[in-house]
């Protein structure tokens, strides 16, 4: 008689996000250690800097469209600094005084930026920080909208980036995030008619809508449920060392991607 399946093996993730996914495709022994052996992974302060951004815009967005000035974004950032002063990923970055000072500098020249790409009063909000817990072709999905706008034509949905825009031939990659977030509103009867990346440090990508390339999306989401269910089912996570490894918080805990930083970098001080 087949012997029942162990608890590790019978373990299912709640959900896939888009970054969960494209964490196991990275690399299946960095998504095992955080996911199922949920080992710490601390933000690190490019993503700190970016949630802090997030929240400024969201709450700007959600003013009333003629309030959506540059004073109201610095009123609510000064108002959001004590959280982030609290917050642990950001007390994990140990900075003293003037590296705190720089990093509130760096969030307001993001938002600065944001001001000269965009103006804000004209945005017809719909809805903004939208989590989106739905199933898309049998995975369950999740995923957080920064906006969804109504335009001239229809609905868009957009998403904010802090980091640097990707070269050209990374782009259609980098979209597939917000084919994945017009996929899971369609599942909600609301049809997006356009997607953008935006990156406040150099400008948006703006993209019609396309069905061919939502169902591929849809399909690589896919493959990466049945391959991510299948590493559980024969417990076999393979790591797949590469430039990434030298920022890999597990560095401790795989000494293959050890020996690959430091082929690439240099010895760790
Ligand atoms: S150090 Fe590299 S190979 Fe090791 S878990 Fe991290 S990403 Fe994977």
């Amino acid at each position: 008689m087949p012997s029942a399946p162990s608890e590790s093996q019978s373990f299912r993730p709640r959900h896939l996000s888009p970054s969960s996914a494209s964490t196991f495709r990275q690399c299946p022994r960095r998504w095992k250690l955080r996911y199922i052996d949920k080992l710490p992974d601390p933000k690190g302060e490019a993503a700190v800097l970016g949630t802090f951004v997030h929240e400024i815009l969201e709450h700007l967005l959600t003013l009333q469209p003629d309030h959506r000035s540059i004073d109201a974004a610095k009123k609510i950032a000064r108002e959001l600094w004590d959280q982030v002063l609290e917050d642990e990923d950001f007390q994990a970055l140990a900075f003293s005084d003037d590296d705190a000072k720089e990093f509130r500098w760096k969030a307001w020249r993001l938002i600065e930026k944001y001001f000269a790409i965009e103006d804000p009063t004209r945005v017809d909000v719909l809805r903004a920080e939208q989590e989106l817990a739905v199933e898309i072709a049998g995975v369950p999905f999740f995923g957080i909208v920064d906006l969804t706008e109504q335009i001239s034509d229809g609905i868009r949905v957009v998403d904010y980036k802090t980091g640097k825009a990707p070269s050209s031939r990374f782009v259609e990659d980098k979209l597939s995030q917000v084919w994945l977030y017009a996929a899971a509103l369609a599942e909600q009867k609301v049809e997006v008619s356009e997607v953008r990346l935006m990156y406040l440090t150099s400008g948006s990508i703006d993209r019609p809508i396309d069905s061919q390339a939502v169902s591929q999306a849809v399909s690589s989401h896919r493959e990466t449920w049945d391959d991510l269910c299948q590493a559980i089912d024969i417990q076999q996570f393979p790591y797949k060392t590469g430039p990434l490894c030298n920022w890999c918080p597990y560095l401790d805990h795989c000494p293959e991607g050890a020996v690959e930083a430091e082929r690439r970098y240099g010895p760790r001080s």
